[in-house]
């Protein structure tokens, strides 16, 4: 069965996490990923969260809350992904981008590679070897695409003895559908 880009990406980050890690999901939008990565590092570990919306931060809050995990477990802050380094020393098991605007809330409110890229920078510097970096890029609404593009060519050039990058999509779907970039750190 082929696995969706989304869930590709949930699949090589439970590969990498141990219980009890830190690990980030840097735009928790509706804190779907946040939970997730609760569940693999569970109450001995720390799930730090980024947005720069707070219904976003609160809406992320509640649904750890409900599936039980204490305050201890997470951390969640409306603020924005590029100032993770403020937050953390590391080292990181894994950090999660989901790219692109909130489904059902403010459109205009978008992830942009201004900050993207800078987020990019501190996640994988603070990663530990074989840790697992994924962006989940959105090329298809109005400058998803150059943030899309900006990633691209970030990820590409980054030292094949440092990381091993991949990528992965769809091909045959119309209206640039989105796709994976995954980095692991290999040394
Ligand atoms: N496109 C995805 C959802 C992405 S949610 C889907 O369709 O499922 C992206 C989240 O990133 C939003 O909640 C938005 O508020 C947040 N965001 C925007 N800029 C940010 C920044 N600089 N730092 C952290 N989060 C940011």
């Amino acid at each position: 069965m082929l696995l969706r880009p989304l869930e590709m990406a949930q699949e090589m980050v439970r590969g990498a996490v141990e219980s009890g890690e830190t690990v980030v999901d840097a735009t928790l939008g509706n804190g779907n990923d946040a939970l997730f990565l609760a569940k693999l590092v569970g109450e001995q570990g720390k799930v730090l969260g980024f947005d720069v919306q707070q219904e976003a931060v609160d809406a992320s809050c509640s649904k750890l809350a409900e599936a039980g995990f204490s305050g201890d477990a997470f951390q969640f802050n409306c603020v924005g992904h590029e100032l993770l380094g403020e937050f953390t020393e590391g080292p990181l098991a894994a950090v999660m981008f989901n790219l692109g605007y909130l489904p059902r809330a403010d459109k205009a409110v978008i992830t942009t590679a201004e900050t993207t890229l800078p987020a990019l920078e501190q996640a994988l510097s603070l990663l530990r070897v074989k840790g697992v970096l994924t962006v989940m890029c959105y090329p298809g609404h109005e400058g998803g695409g150059a943030e899309a593009e900006a990633v691209l060519q970030w990820a590409s050039h980054l030292a094949r003895d440092e990381a091993r990058v991949m990528r992965y999509g769809m091909l045959n779907a119309p209206n640039c559908p989105p796709f994976l970039v995954a980095v692991e750190k290999v040394k």
